[in-house]
C-alpha cells in the first residue's frame, strides 16, 4: 500500500518534497505555470503540520553538470508569487535554519548521479529531510535518484496532486464507468503501438485519428495518396485490428478527411471521402462525417480518454477536427455526460486552442508518465512508493 499525506508520522519536521517544476520558460518569462500550481495543495497541508519544506525538482536536460539557463534559481520569483510565500534558494542542508519555510534545491539533474538513480545522489538528497514525498506524477516514469532510489532512504509517501491523478487515471482506464472510448491520434502508429495493444484489452470503442490513422487505413487497402504513413508497422496494425474484433473491442477510424496537395499555410484544401483520396493529395485532418460519427460514440460512452491530435492541428486549417472533438468532449462533461480524462503534451496545447482546459474531469500535464500510463507500464517512482 502506498502511504499518504495522512500516514505521515508527527515527528516529521523536515520535508523533501519532490514537485515538476520542469515548467516551459520562453526569455526568462514562465509560460504555463500550472505544474507550480499543482502543488499547492500539498504544501499548504503540510504547512498546518508546522515543518520545514524543501523543494527539489529537474528542469530541462542540461547534459554537463551547471548552466545558468536550467538552474532553479530562475524560478524563484515565480515560485514566490504562485505561493504566495518567500523561497530560500539553499546549497546545502547546513543552510537550512530553524524556520518553517520552504526551501528549494538546485536542478537535480546538474548532478550526474541523478539521471543514473544513483544511491550516492539519492544519500544527499536524503540529507535533507525526515521523510520524502513525491508530488511528481510527471517525472515518475523516470527512475532517477529524486524519484526512484531516494526511497530506499527515507520513508517514502505521496503527495496530494500525485494521489489524485493515480485515483483518477485508475479510475478512468481500469474501473470506468462503460462504455469506455480511447481517442488515439498524434502523427506515428510506432510511438503508440504498446498503447494500442494495451488500450483494445480494455476499451470498449477506440477511435484512431491524425497522421497514424493513415497506416491503419492501408492495412484495410485504403488508398491514402501522399499520406504519412509507416511501411513497417503495417503488419502490426493489421494484428491489432484482428485482435481488437476477437476482443470486441469496436476500431473507429475516418470516414473522410480534408486533404490538401501540400502541406503548408496557403494548401487549397478539399474534403473526400476516405475511399476517393488521389494520389496526390495527403490526409491532414478528420472530415465532418467523421467528426459526426466521433460524436456519436462520445454520446454512447460513459468515459473518454483521449490523447493525440487528429489532425496536424498547427495549422488552423487541419485543426478543426481536433478542435471540435476537445470542445465536444468538454460541453459533454460540463453536462455530466461523461468522466473525460486527456493527457500529454501536444493534446493539452489542442485543448488550449479550444479553450476548453479546465472543462474535462481531468487533464494531466504529465506527457510521457500519461503515455506510460495508458501503455499499461508499471512507473518505477510510482512502484517505489509500495
Ligand atoms: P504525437 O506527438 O505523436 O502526439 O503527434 C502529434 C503531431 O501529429 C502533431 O504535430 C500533428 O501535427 C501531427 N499530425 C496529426 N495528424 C496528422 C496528419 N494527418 N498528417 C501529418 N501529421 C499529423
Amino acid at each position: 500500500m502506498k502511504k499518504t499525506i495522512k500516514d505521515i508520522p508527527k515527528n516529521a519536521k523536515r520535508i523533501l518534497l519532490r514537485v515538476d517544476l520542469n515548467v516551459p520558460v520562453e526569455n526568462g518569462i514562465v509560460n504555463d505555470d500550472t505544474r507550480i500550481k499543482a502543488i499547492l495543495p500539498t504544501i499548504k497541508a503540510l504547512q498546518q503540520k508546522l515543518c520545514q519544506i524543501i523543494l527539489c525538482s529537474h528542469f530541462g536536460r542540461p547534459s554537463n553538470g551547471f548552466e545558468q539557463k536550467y538552474s532553479l534559481q530562475n524560478l524563484i520569483p515565480k515560485l514566490e508569487e504562485v505561493l504566495e510565500q518567500k523561497i530560500y534558494f539553499i546549497n546545502s542542508p547546513k543552510d537550512l535554519n530553524a524556520q518553517d519555510a520552504i526551501y528549494l534545491l538546485e536542478n537535480t539533474r546538474f548532478n550526474e548521479g541523478e539521471t543514473k538513480n544513483s544511491d550516492e545522489f539519492a544519500q544527499e538528497l536524503a540529507k535533507y529531510g525526515d521523510i520524502y514525498i513525491n508530488d511528481a506524477f510527471s517525472a515518475s516514469h523516470r527512475a532517477h535518484s529524486s524519484t526512484q532510489a531516494i526511497t530506499k532512504y527515507l520513508p517514502s509517501f505521496m503527495g496530494l496532486a500525485l494521489e489524485k491523478e493515480l485515483n483518477t487515471l485508475e479510475i478512468a482506464l481500469e474501473k470506468p464507468e462503460r462504455p469506455l472510448t480511447a481517442i488515439v491520434g498524434g502523427a506515428k502508429v510506432s510511438t503508440k503501438i504498446d498503447l494500442l495493444y494495451n488500450l483494445i484489452e480494455k476499451v470498449d470503442n477506440l477511435i484512431i485519428g491524425g497522421g497514424m490513422a493513415n497506416s491503419f487505413l492501408a492495412a484495410t487497402n485504403i488508398k491514402i495518396g501522399t499520406s504519412l504513413y509507416e511501411v513497417d508497422v503495417l503488419k502490426k496494425a493489421k494484428e491489432i485490428l484482428n485482435k481488437a474484433a476477437k476482443l470486441n473491442c469496436n476500431i473507429i477510424l475516418p470516414i473522410d478527411a480534408i486533404v490538401a496537395k501540400k502541406f503548408n499555410v496557403s494548401a487549397s484544401t478539399n474534403i473526400r471521402l476516405i475511399t476517393d483520396i488521389n494520389n496526390d493529395e495527403m490526409i491532414l485532418d478528420v472530415g465532418s462525417k467523421t467528426i459526426e460519427k466521433i460524436k456519436s460514440i462520445i454520446d454512447n460512452s460513459k468515459t473518454i480518454i483521449w490523447n493525440g491530435p487528429v489532425g496536424a492541428f498547427e495549422l488552423k486549417a487541419f485543426s478543426h477536427g481536433t478542435i471540435a472533438i476537445a470542445k465536444y468532449l468538454a460541453q459533454q462533461t460540463q453536462n455530466k455526460q461523461i468522466i473525460s480524462v486527456a493527457g500529454g503534451g501536444d493534446t493539452i496545447y489542442a485543448l488550449a486552442m479550444a479553450d476548453v482546459c479546465d472543462k474535462f474531469t481531468f487533464v494531466s500535464t504529465a506527457g510521457g508518465a500519461f503515455l506510460e500510463w495508458m501503455e499499461g507500464k508499471n512507473l518505477p517512482a510510482i512502484a517505489a512508493l509500495e
